[in-house]
């Protein structure tokens, strides 16, 4: 079997790695030189960032395994911190040491910054979501969820809405309260650990992408990088991957490149024009991150904390990856930040920072990394396509294709994972054909 992975990222390398698990020397194709696509290093002033900060949390079962099966150290790869939501100085809920339901249970009647009444509301809201299994007849909007059981405005406020928008990037007011349950059943209700967040240690290309690479390369497979695929050529055996250097041909090819990169390579094969169609109709939400480097060290009261001004969170990179005076603030979605230039938005975090635990020692340097299509918009009713196609030589992989999970690290390692198993199923397949022919 001949296989093609277009795009390095989480989904194209969940792929990749399956595959050779599994016996098939792939070829990774990755048009840029840093692996991880929109989970990656971004080096600055020689200090290794990210082109955002990313939380893993405990319920990413799939992730977890492939970091822990390809990483040199897993063990020391990843700082996990118990459910512990806190933002600053005005509300805090902190999981018990308790089995699953009872430690979020615990932690929702004792949470600090809510009313009684509210607690209440907010444990009953739970409940009807389990007894209920999580879903719901219809999808309707997070807001219209939250509106309907009746919670509180500082559950709303610093807990809810936060939790929406840092789950499925995606206002409230239009997401999908579907998915939002999704998240909520797997993510902080499954069993203890499974809200538990894990932060990288050390950045996000040698999480999984590099090690992941290495794995392929001794599976004898290859990884091409700088190597973008100009577009496919389907001749009803085989696709060609074409490039500026040549065209290869290959039985099997899954891409994996992001959503929007993905509609403009497939629109010319054939049956694939709807699925474009369908790629070409997605929204997308940004994420910025801001990277202030101070020039003494600095210790927040908690290694991540959320806030309530233009950053919505801060994390110490000190305390999490021993980056000295260095703090990382997140702003998830649209907003009046997107018109600012990177000195203003720099400065008017930093001064929000100073404002909540200040004094604080001068800035060295900063840096503002915007994504603008961080993710694809997760709202009522989007349509995503599936992993398979309607050809059975090419296979979609990526963290926008159907699943019940919003754009994270774990849909695309699943979506990768699926492509991977569809192109196994078909190289048997095949082999069961030969196999006819020659009886
Ligand atoms: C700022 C930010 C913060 C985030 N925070 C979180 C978080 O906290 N938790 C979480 O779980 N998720 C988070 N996410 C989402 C997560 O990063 C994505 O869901 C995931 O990385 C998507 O992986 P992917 O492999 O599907 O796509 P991508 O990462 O987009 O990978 C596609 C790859 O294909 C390559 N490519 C594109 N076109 C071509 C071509 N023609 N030829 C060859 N290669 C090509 C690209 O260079 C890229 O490397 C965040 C995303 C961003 C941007």
């Amino acid at each position: 079997m001949n296989v093609a992975v277009i795009g390095g990222g989480y989904a194209g390398f969940a792929a990749a790695v399956t595959l050779a698990d599994a016996g098939v020397a792939v070829t990774v194709y990755e048009a840029a030189r840093e692996l991880g696509g929109r989970a990656r290093r971004v080096v600055v002033n020689g200090v290794a960032l990210d082109n955002g900060l990313h939380i893993l949390i405990g319920a990413y079962r799939e992730t977890l395994r492939l970091v822990r099966e390809v990483h040199a150290t897993p063990s020391e790869a990843l700082t996990r911190l118990p459910l512990d939501w806190q933002v600053h100085q005005r509300f805090r809920l902190k999981a018990a040491p308790l089995p699953a339901p009872l430690h979020l249970a615990f932690g929702v009647f004792m949470a600090r910054g809510a009313s009684w009444r509210e607690r209440l509301a907010a444990a009953r809201f739970v409940r009807a979501m389990r007894a209920q299994h999580f879903r719901l007849l219809e999808d309707i909007s997070v807001s219209a969820l939250l509106a309907a059981h009746g919670q509180g405005p500082a559950f709303q406020r610093y807990f809810w809405e936060p939790l929406c928008l840092a789950a499925l990037n995606t206002p409230p007011a239009i997401a999908s309260a579907q998915v939002f349950l999704n998240v909520l059943r797997d993510g902080a209700l499954a069993h203890r650990s499974a809200g538990d967040m894990l932060l990288a240690r050390g950045d996000l290309s040698t999480l999984f992408p590099e090690p992941a690479a290495n794995h392929v390369r001794t599976h004898g497979g290859r990884v091409e990088l700088g190597s973008r695929v100009e577009g496919l050529v389907h001749t009803g055996e085989a696709v060609g991957v074409k490039t500026q250097r040549d065209t290869q041909w290959y039985t099997q090819v899954i891409c994996a490149v992001s959503p929007y990169s993905a509609a403009a390579l497939i629109a010319a094969l054939p049956g694939l024009k709807d699925i474009a169609a369908t790629l070409d109709q997605l929204r997308y939400q940004p994420i910025y991150s801001v990277y202030l480097q101070l020039t003494k060290s600095v210790r927040l009261p908690a290694p991540m904390l959320g806030l309530t001004g233009l950053a919505q969170w801060v994390f110490d990179r000190e305390a999490l990856c021993g980056q000295r005076g260095l703090l990382a603030a997140v702003i998830s979605g649209k907003g009046a930040h997107q018109g600012m230039t990177q000195e203003e938005l720099a400065r008017k975090v930093y001064g929000e920072l100073d404002a909540e635990f200040g004094p604080l020692p001068p800035l060295a340097w900063h840096r503002v990394i915007a994504e603008k299509r961080a993710t694809f918009e997760c709202a009522v009713g989007v349509k995503r396509p599936s992993t398979r196609t309607p050809l059975a030589h090419v296979h979609l992989a990526g963290d926008y294709t159907a699943s019940d999970y919003p754009a994270t690290l774990e849909a695309a390692v699943r979506s990768g994972m699926a492509a991977a198993a569809q192109v196994l199923e078909s190289g048997v397949g095949a082999q069961e054909a030969l196999a006819r022919q020659s009886l």
